[in-house]
């Protein structure tokens, strides 16, 4: 495809900047989320470049868009997600109100979503017209049809978006092969080496009550293996240690860039993690700072942290029963019967009799993308150009996003909304007071993602 000049850029990220404004402005906070007026706008954007779209109301002013522009049909579909809802603000602790979409002069631009994920929603929008405009305005057809999928109702679980769309209109988008969605393109740097995350998987949900009954009694006799006593016993278990090890594709993928760009002791460790038989004592000696050195133990395990408890309600009784809540996460590749076998292994023998009582009937599946195909190497080669020096760092998340609906439906989520590498704070900013992004960082995240997509539905493989 021939390239676009540097003027056509100016003139199409100055109409991005004023699409992202434009949506920072319309108040889509979930709950209620009223994502209509965000789905209106971006089909009068797309019907002023002639390109259609479905909205659909899965809740009155719960709106999903859905456009797609044809490709000659000799590969399948590619998919472009997000939500257009946000998580509600605090007006009050921010320097420029939540729904203002304001700009200051250094060209910060502050609004709920700047970040999560209006700016990737845009991007989108900025790359369908651009597609249009410089193939099918040319009368080419790309290889791949492009579809844009618009959500409501990410922030509270998906019921009125991504779930609802896969349950009930799930033709006008399944034949996808792959997606590009939230949840990676974030800049990190270890020791001083630049990395850019691309998410490849999510950890399940399986969360479940564990409860331990007894005799009640007297308060002033003790019973040393009254529900209590023993479910207190439990929950220390559980939170105290971790279950085995399970290496999934996209951690082993993590562990290999490390190893390979770390240096000293750090790359010594991640190399002895991804070469050792036993790497839960490998990671008891991590040389790694607490944060990062807990988040690895969560994705190289199932994990299983007691949330609540419950017991008791009067200071001189001893309960006849005791309940815990526990957050109970799968990887991929988990059934929840192996779950429960590694959880009854740490009660042990003597905490046999406390029950499990699962909190759904089934886990909130876990999803992982092999590292390979069109998109992972568009995405590979575009960054390679982009941000020389910046390794590209596959990821697998501990919570979940609307991927988690789609992907069942045979499609490979990546989550890669690329911003620059010494954008570095960016994760921190969403859900948070004064979320921003620069206009530069916005720039950065239409022109590459453009990029990627021009690759994909250009290639004949
Ligand atoms: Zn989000």
């Amino acid at each position: 495809m021939s390239a676009l000049q540097e003027s056509d850029w100016a003139t199409t990220l100055a109409e991005a900047t004023r699409h992202f404004i434009s949506l920072l402005q319309i108040d889509t906070t979930n709950p209620p989320g009223n994502e209509l007026p965000a789905a209106q706008y971006i089909a009068a954007v797309l019907a002023q470049h002639d390109i259609e779209s479905v909205i659909l109301e899965s809740a009155p002013r719960r709106a999903n868009l859905v456009a797609r522009l044809k490709g000659d049909g000799s590969l399948p579909p590619m998919l472009l997600m997000g939500h257009m809802d946000v998580v509600m603000a605090e007006p009050d602790k921010w320097s420029h109100p939540p729904f203002s979409g304001h700009k200051d002069a250094s060209g910060m631009i502050f609004g709920r979503g700047a970040t999560d994920m209006k700016q990737t929603v845009t991007a989108a929008l900025a790359t369908l017209l651009l597609v249009k405009q410089n193939f099918h305005d040319r009368g080419l057809l790309p290889k791949r049809d492009l579809i844009f999928l618009a959500l409501a109702d990410e922030e509270t679980g998906g019921a009125y978006g991504a779930r609802w769309m896969a349950e009930n209109h799930a033709a006008l988008f399944a034949d996808a092969e792959f997606a590009l969605n939230e949840g990676g393109g974030i800049a990190a740097e270890i020791n001083g080496v630049r990395y850019m995350t691309i998410q490849a998987g999510e950890k399940g949900t399986s969360r479940f009550w564990l409860r331990a009954r007894g005799t009640p009694g007297h308060g002033s006799v003790p019973m040393p293996n009254a529900g209590i006593v023993r479910l207190a016993d439990a929950v220390h278990r559980l939170g105290s240690t971790w279950l085995p090890v399970h290496m999934t594709a996209t951690t082993r993928g993590f562990l290999e860039v490390l190893a390979a760009t770390q240096s000293g002791q750090a790359a010594t460790f991640f190399r002895a993690l991804l070469e050792s038989d036993d790497p839960g004592v490998v990671m008891q000696k991590a040389p790694l700072e607490p944060g990062m050195q807990r988040n690895l133990n969560a994705v190289l395990r199932n994990t299983a942290m007691p949330t609540i408890v419950r017991s008791g309600g009067q200071l001189n009784v001893i309960p006849d029963v005791a309940e815990a809540g526990i957050d109970g996460r799968l990887l991929p590749g988990q059934s929840r019967a192996d779950f429960e076998r590694e959880i009854r292994d740490v009660l042990g023998s003597g905490l046999a009799d406390l029950e499990i009582d699962w909190a759904t009937a089934e886990p909130a599946i876990a999803l992982e993308a092999e590292l390979e195909g069109p998109l992972y190497t568009a995405i590979q080669e575009v960054m390679a150009a982009r941000a020389p020096g910046t390794h590209l760092l596959p990821n697998l998340v501990t919570g979940g996003t609307d991927a988690k609906a789609i992907a069942p439906l045979g499609i490979k989520v990546f989550g890669f909304s690329p911003h620059p590498a010494d954008d570095l704070n960016l994760f921190e900013r969403a859900h948070a007071h004064d979320e921003r992004l620069h206009e530069k960082s916005f720039h950065y995240c239409v022109r590459t993602t453009y990029e990627i997509v021009e690759r994909v539905i250009s290639r004949s493989v």
